[in-house]
């Protein structure tokens, strides 16, 4: 399909001709037939819609330099983003959910600039066509479009990374933490943004919600300092 040698039109009869036939269920020939028309084919389309100039777009004004641990996972102790890079080192490759849930989540949470992301992407990984890249980093991964393609920037704590992966029981962090020596930089990082950008996502209604929990935080002075501290640290390559 990627290579052009298959249409989704012809994917997607030979999946449900095989249902027909009573040859696969019901649920896998759904979420198939969904991936390829729900998501393949409308990141495509929307990529020749939304144009060359999509790819530079910075919504969020993110400028923070690319992190030292992208090029080299000896440069982090967070135990999911040193894995997960170590895989693309080792393969160019990973799975969608990595690349979106740490890598991208990573980039989104600290500020970093979209540009210089999705050209570290585009370099690593083999699969990297630019019609894929643009609109899943611009759009999906780092929220740069100001919400063009998603309706809401996909960012996440420690607290989800630990229920969705393994990661965490073999991290020095803990992602339960948000502030202290041994807090999550992902969970710290997670509330500093919505802190960072609360004005702008208080007026999405589908953020409203986490964007209130930041009322919540008894905490927040301290977790900004803990913030400036990580931030530095992802730097420095010491975090
Ligand atoms: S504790 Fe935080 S940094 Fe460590 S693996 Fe879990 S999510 Fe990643």
């Amino acid at each position: 399909l990627n290579n052009g040698l298959l249409t989704a039109e012809e994917v997607i009869s030979a999946a449900i001709k095989r249902y027909d036939q009573d040859l696969a269920p019901i649920e896998s020939v759904e979420a198939f037939v969904r991936q390829i028309i729900g998501w393949r084919e409308y990141i495509n389309g929307m990529y020749w819609f939304l144009g060359p100039e999509y790819k530079e777009l910075n919504g969020l004004a993110a400028k923070k330099e690319l992190l030292p641990l992208f090029v080299d996972s000896s440069k982090t102790k967070m135990n999911c983003v040193k894995q997960v890079v170590a895989q693309v080192e080792t393969r160019a490759w990973t799975h969608h959910i990595p690349r979106l849930m740490i890598l991208s989540n990573l980039a989104l949470v600290t500020g970093t600039n979209p540009q210089q992301f999705l050209d570290w992407m585009r370099e690593q990984f083999i699969d990297a066509a630019d019609w894929v890249m643009v609109p899943n980093i611009i759009g999906m991964g780092v929220h740069a479009d100001g919400g063009r393609l998603m309706t809401k920037p996909y960012a996440a704590g420690g607290a989800y990374i630990s229920r969705m992966t393994q990661y965490c029981k073999g991290c020095e962090y803990d992602p339960k933490k948000r502030v202290g020596d041994d807090a999550c930089p992902f969970t710290t990082l997670y509330w500093d943004f919505l802190d960072r950008h609360k004005a702008q996502f208080s007026k999405n209604h589908r953020m409203s919600q986490q964007v209130n929990g930041l009322t919540r935080l008894s905490d927040l002075p301290e977790l900004r300092v803990r913030a400036k501290k990580v931030l530095q640290g992802l730097s420095d390559g010491t975090v």
